[in-house]
């Protein structure tokens, strides 16, 4: 970058810089470097040197402390859970109604208390840059129909009309599938949880300036104008008497914004309040060379073009609405 703008200072835009970390013995010392020009002629560089070493460690302690805490946490809720579901199958005999509401309460607070540690694992995992990600030739059809028809009891149970309007022959992208699958989830879930019954809800596919745009359009509550920038900020969750009434963390969009930009991919938020919400996703379309592997095998052949940190083993999507949907707490 410094030799191009040397060479070509007319390359440089303004307000343009490099931002470099680099470990000094064991010191991290954030670099901010931009070039100095008199008139046409590219003179040298301006550099910042800070030594960020206190900051680094304060955050990666937070990574970790959370990492640590949700691990833990899950440990004693599972056989929370099974007790409980044992109880209610009857394994200890028959209960009374009101010991029946008690243990369906238990129950119940014990999947919120599932999907906020698997919330706050997902997180912690994509803040510590250990999530399991692997990019390869995906097809978003595809991805589409399958998270589609697992959300379609959800949609009859809630009254709505789920479809896709996802554009025929539609290049692959460049992805990490069981990703996209965790991102639609995630914008779905929402849809359905968020609008009344006899609402709709639409995922649409398509092609536009050289990126994927998906696209989940609900006829739900929306969203005021005023808060459409906190939603994907963790543990916001909107004061609108429907939000409050169902459970949720807060955290599935914060996740959905991460995973969109591991991708090097956006997600923006239009909405209506009382007319509905559109949540769109961009992914990068397969490089053109990388089109010719797909011809020359059948989808079977996919290959894995590119990975990244694999020690984990994969998140847990979202919970299907059905588990969080009708749920609240004592
Ligand atoms: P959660 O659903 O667990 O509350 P999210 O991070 O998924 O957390 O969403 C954050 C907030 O954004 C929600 O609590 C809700 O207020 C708002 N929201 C998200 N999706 C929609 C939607 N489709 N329609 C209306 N509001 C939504």
């Amino acid at each position: 970058m410094i030799r191009e703008w040397a060479a070509n200072p007319r390359s440089y835009r303004p307000g343009e810089f490099l931002d470099a970390r680099v470990t000094i013995g064991d010191r991290i010392v954030s670099v901010h470097l931009a070039p100095v020009f008199m008139g046409e002629e590219f003179v040298g560089t301006v550099s910042v040197f800070r030594d960020i070493t206190a900051e680094v460690e304060a955050e990666r302690s937070r990574v970790e402390f959370i990492s640590m805490v949700s691990h833990e946490l899950r440990t004693p809720i599972t056989p929370i859970l099974g007790y409980a579901d044992l109880l209610l199958m009857g394994a200890a005999g028959e209960q009374t109604p009101v010991e029946r509401d008690f243990l369906t309460a238990i129950k119940r607070n014990a999947d919120r208390l599932t999907l906020l540690v698997s919330d706050l694992l997902d997180l912690s995992r994509i803040e510590s840059g250990r999530l399991e990600f692997s990019l390869q030739e995906t097809h978003v059809d595809e991805i589409v129909g399958n998270v589609l028809a697992g959300f379609q009891a959800t949609a009859r149970e809630r009254r709505l009309l789920l479809r896709s309007e996802a554009e025929a022959s539609l290049p692959p992208v460049m992805a990490d599938p069981n990703r996209v699958v965790q991102i639609l989830s995630n914008l779905v879930a929402n849809a359905c949880q968020y609008t009344l019954p006899g609402g709709e809800v639409v995922v649409c596919a398509r092609v536009e300036g050289g990126e994927m745009h998906i696209t989940v359009r609900d006829t739900g509550i929306g969203i005021p104008p005023e808060i459409q920038g906190k939603v994907f900020d963790r543990f916001f969750r909107a004061d609108h008497p429907l939000v409050q009434s169902v459970p949720g963390t807060g955290l599935g969009l914060a996740i959905v914004k991460s995973l969109v930009e591991m991708h090097r991919g956006r997600v923006w938020v239009e909405s209506e309040p009382g007319t509905g919400s559109t949540f769109t996703f961009t992914l990068p379309i397969l490089p053109v060379d990388q089109m010719a592997l797909r011809q020359r095998g059948p989808r079977a052949g996919r290959k894995r073009l590119e990975a990244r940190a694999q020690t984990v083993p994969p998140t847990h999507p979202k919970p299907a609405a059905p588990a969080r949907m009708g749920q609240e707490s004592r």
